[in-house]
């Protein structure tokens, strides 16, 4: 059967069906997620901050407060700034960076820009008064921004940069929790946030060889500016004379390579999987569109592209963009029955992937690169990319596209990288390889807590996460978590974590204010989570498709163990999973939390 619709060229769904199983087997691997190394040990010195003067010292803080953030992200700037709402002027932050930011503080690599609009996911922009001037806003843009929320919240003075939590005790006496970082400080908070982020521990390829290579290498969060040259907007003039290669062919690298293909001398890009890159057409802020917005804009802009990516139906499409042409069902509305709409869907599925490749065509002017550079999976097996430049870079004379087909890189030498028995000698190699999001959020998080009894949340969690709406746990008295384990995820994450802090500073401003010594989530109500979380689970597989392409959407293609149910998150919607705490917050009960009154010394 050949599908086709008026102006558009022909496929065979049979065909791609096929084709798609057989790219996927091509990548499908035993070691899943163990493929990757973290960086420590003997690749520790890839983790240090390229953007601190070194030799940083200051004196230990010991000290009392009511509420400890980890993480000044955009996850802790919002739970700080709620906070502050409410009314919490006894509070702290630390942060591994030098500055707020999180991810876009470490991530400055050439071309970094928000792929969500920025009218929407910048967050707090009418509390600021802040407007970005394009409606995709680059990394300096944003991480100026999160510099601007600590300045008007008054975060500067609360926060403790360069620090590291290595370990979190609850204090039954005192009932704190007793924090201590690396730079010996020893904290006593009654409350803590831990805001880490879902994207801050950067992953290396396991590839043979990456210690021995003698040139000079880096991961893309931790761009080395003083070697290349330039800036996050480019213009890289010290590797004129340089071979660069970069490994990884993701979100990242799909902004990064057309700098790098700009600047270097010979620019060699190591794909393992091609990403969907559809059109990006980012526009400067229109002024006379500024002038119409009424206070409340940007929550009825978040909401209306929240709903419209989710599948729920609005009016007008506000954002109008990549995202929002590849979630419009409108076509799928004529289907009567599950069965037939599932059908249908696939069936668009493939015709907007038909058009990613037939744009690869028209962009590409080498058949054999336009070929390799063209994705077979469904379109949401991998995060989708958005750019205008990223294929073109492929005509350039010094840009060669290495496609592994499917294996990846085989070897690291001291001079090069090892392709299908071919050596590519580089000077310089970028890592663009990703960060951990597959896993067990205790791995992730990089420090243990150990709860009531002293009972570490790694061992608690062995089995599985236990929790109320993925942000309390049972046995960890007044620790809050913002996470994806059991807790909700949306294609703007600031969407959740703008409702996860709202929530954090309800429950918190309430304790203080009503003399609640600590919160704790009861057995029960965990269970009825756990329920609700595994009456989704069906749904959030079929979304994480294990007949995709493997990648970190789908725990790298392998069955996860049964464990890994209880980590999922909440599956049943983004706007569904809001509703729930915004419902919690009204029945104004702390339900399913048990209560013990009284302050604490
Ligand atoms: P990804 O995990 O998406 O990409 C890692 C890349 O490294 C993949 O292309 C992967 O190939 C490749 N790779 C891994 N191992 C090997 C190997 N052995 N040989 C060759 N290639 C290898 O990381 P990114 O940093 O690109 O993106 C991470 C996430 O960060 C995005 O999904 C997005 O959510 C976010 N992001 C957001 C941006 C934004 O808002 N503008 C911009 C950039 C990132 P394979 O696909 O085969 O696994």
């Amino acid at each position: 059967m050949n599908a086709t619709k008026k102006g558009e060229a022909s496929f065979s769904p049979e065909a791609l069906k096929e084709k798609y199983l057989l790219e996927r087997e091509k990548r499908l691997r035993p070691d899943g997620n163990a493929q990757y190394r973290d960086l420590s040990g003997v690749y520790a010195d890839f983790d240090k901050d390229p953007y601190v003067e070194p030799g940083f010292t200051r004196p230990a803080v010991t000290e009392t407060i009511d509420v400890l953030i980890v993480g000044g992200g955009f996850g802790g700037l919002l739970a700080a700034a709620r906070l502050r709402q409410a009314g919490v002027e006894s509070l702290r932050l630390v942060e591994k960076g030098g500055d707020f930011g999180g991810t876009w503080y470490w991530n400055r690599y050439p071309g970094a820009a928000c792929d969500v609009e920025s009218y929407i996911y910048l967050p707090l922009l009418e509390e600021t008064g802040y407007m970005p001037k394009e409606k995709y806003a680059k990394a300096p843009e944003i991480f100026a921004h999160c510099q601007r929320i600590g300045r008007q919240f008054d975060l500067y003075k609360a926060a403790l940069f360069q620090t590291q939590v290595e370990q979190m005790d609850w204090d039954e006496d005192a009932r704190r929790w007793s924090v201590t970082t690396n730079r010996g400080d020893r904290l006593a908070a009654r409350f803590v946030i831990i805001a880490g982020g879902i994207l801050h521990k950067a992953k290396l390829p396991g590839i043979p060889g990456i210690e021995t290579f003698k040139g000079h290498s880096f991961h893309t969060s931790r761009w080395d500016y003083a070697y290349t040259g330039g800036g996050p907007m480019g213009g890289m003039t010290r590797l004129a004379d340089k071979r660069v290669g970069i490994i990884g062919t993701g979100a990242t690298a799909v902004q990064a390579i057309p700098h790098l293909g700009a600047s270097a001398k010979q620019l060699y890009v190591f794909q393992r999987t091609p990403s969907g890159v559809g059109v990006r057409n980012n526009q400067p802020t229109d002024e006379a569109w500024v002038k119409t917005l009424k206070p409340g804009w940007q929550q009825e802009r978040i909401l209306n592209f929240t709903s419209i990516v989710t599948g729920n139906q609005q009016d007008v499409d506000m954002v109008r963009d990549g995202w929002t042409y590849i979630f419009d069902d409108t076509e799928l509305r004529r289907a009567e029955t599950p069965e037939a709409a599932a059908e249908l869907r696939q069936m668009v599925d493939f015709r907007k992937m038909e058009e990613i490749r037939a744009r690869v065509d028209a962009v590409v002017k080498d058949p054999v690169t336009a070929e390799a550079l063209k994705p077979y999976y469904n379109q949401m097996c991998k995060r989708p990319c958005f750019h205008d430049e990223y294929l073109d870079t492929f005509n350039r004379s010094n840009v060669q596209l290495v496609d592994t087909e499917g294996k990846g890189v085989e070897r690291i030498t001291p001079t090069g990288v090892v392709v299908k028995g071919r050596e590519y000698e580089v000077d310089c190699l970028v890592y663009a390889s990703g960060f951990e999001l597959s896993g067990e959020y205790t791995r992730r998080l990089g420090f243990d807590i150990r709860g009531r009894g002293g009972k570490s949340l790694r061992d608690s969690w062995a089995e599985g996460a236990a929790t109320l709406h993925g942000m309390h746990s049972r046995g960890y008295p007044n620790l809050l978590m913002f996470s994806l384990t059991q807790s909700g995820h949306a294609i703007n994450f600031v969407h959740i974590l703008n409702e996860q802090s709202q929530h954090a500073a309800y429950i918190i401003g309430r304790c203080l204010k009503q003399g609640i010594g600590t919160i704790e989530a009861t057995e029960q109500a965990q269970q009825q989570w756990w329920e609700v979380i595994l009456g989704h689970f069906s749904k959030m597989a079929a979304v994480g498709g294990v007949e995709c392409t493997p990648g970190y959407f789908n725990n790298e293609g392998v069955l996860p163990p049964p464990s890994a149910m209880r980590n999922a998150p909440f599956g049943g919607g983004t706007l569904e999973f809001i509703e729930v705490l915004r419902n919690w917050r009204k029945g104004d009960d702390l339900a399913g939390l048990e209560v013990t009154l009284g302050g604490t010394p």
